[in-house]
């Protein structure tokens, strides 16, 4: 469970975020959509330890993760990121998917099982030994996903993940995220400027705006009775 109690973040003076409050459950989608600039970026970076709150608490399990008694690397080894721009290394499919694998020092045989089973998830098998720089933009997400999926992180961030994809590509990310979330139960928060793709994707979705959460509710919630009028816009229901 990740819990959000009192986010603020400025930069250098600006407030970027005010008061974000929320729970993220286990096993649950939640998406983050706001308009662009609204901190989406922001708050999954800081969720990553990439950044910290300038006021306020992120709870992993009821540890305060930018606290004193934090273990930075345990955090990181339960999480992983997919960003909004494709970004593999400068190596083979292959060497990408196993980089965290080789990290943590498991054995060949289990590397190559582990791989073998993200390259057939992304629907890349025989990819393995292609130069990923080469790959298309979708393949590239598709390969970052990977990355992220074969340690088994029970938080999967996604900032954006779709964005730079045409539909065809964005529709197999979005399959795959909720295949993935059926299947081994991660927790994911995928953050989106689409509110269909909150729609789509979301067991719930909390609507960033003005630096809070104007609202967190199921895409049914938001969209039939949207809280306020700033929200009825952002989902296109003007009232
Ligand atoms: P988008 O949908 O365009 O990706 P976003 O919701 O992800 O937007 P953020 O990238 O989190 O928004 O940025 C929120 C605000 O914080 C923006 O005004 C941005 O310029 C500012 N900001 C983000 N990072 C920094 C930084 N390191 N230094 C200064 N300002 C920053
Ligand atoms: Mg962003």
């Amino acid at each position: 469970m990740i819990e959000l109690r009192h986010i603020a973040k400025s930069f250098d003076g600006t407030t970027v975020l005010r008061d974000v409050n929320a729970v993220i459950r286990d096993g649950e989608i939640f998406a983050v959509i706001g308009p662009s600039g609204s901190g989406k970026s922001t708050l999954l970076r800081m969720i990553n330890l990439l950044d910290s709150p300038t006021n306020g608490r992120i709870l992993l399990d009821g540890t305060d993760i930018h606290g004193e008694h934090s273990q930075p690397l345990e955090v990181r080894r339960r999480m992983a990121m997919v960003f909004q721009r494709p970004a593999v290394f400068n190596m083979s499919v292959y060497e990408n998917i196993a980089y965290g694998l080789r990290l943590r020092h498991l054995p060949e045989e289990e590397i190559r099982e582990k791989v073998g089973w993200a390259l057939e998830v992304i629907g890349l098998s025989g990819y393995g030994t292609r130069q990923a720089r080469t790959l298309s933009g979708g393949e590239m997400q598709r390969v970052a996903l990977a990355r992220a999926l074969v340690t088994a992180p029970a938080v999967l961030l996604m900032d954006e993940p779709t964005a730079n994809l045409d539909p065809v590509s964005t529709a197999v990310i979005e399959e795959l995220v909720v295949r993935i979330n059926r299947e081994q139960g991660q927790t994911v928060v995928i953050s989106t400027h689409d509110m269909h793709q909150g729609q789509r994707l979301a067991h719930r979705i909390g609507v960033l705006m003005d630096g809070v959460f104007s609202q967190v509710g199921t895409p049914r919630e938001v969209f039939a009775t949207p809280k306020n009028k700033h929200v009825a816009r952002f989902v296109g229901i003007e009232n």
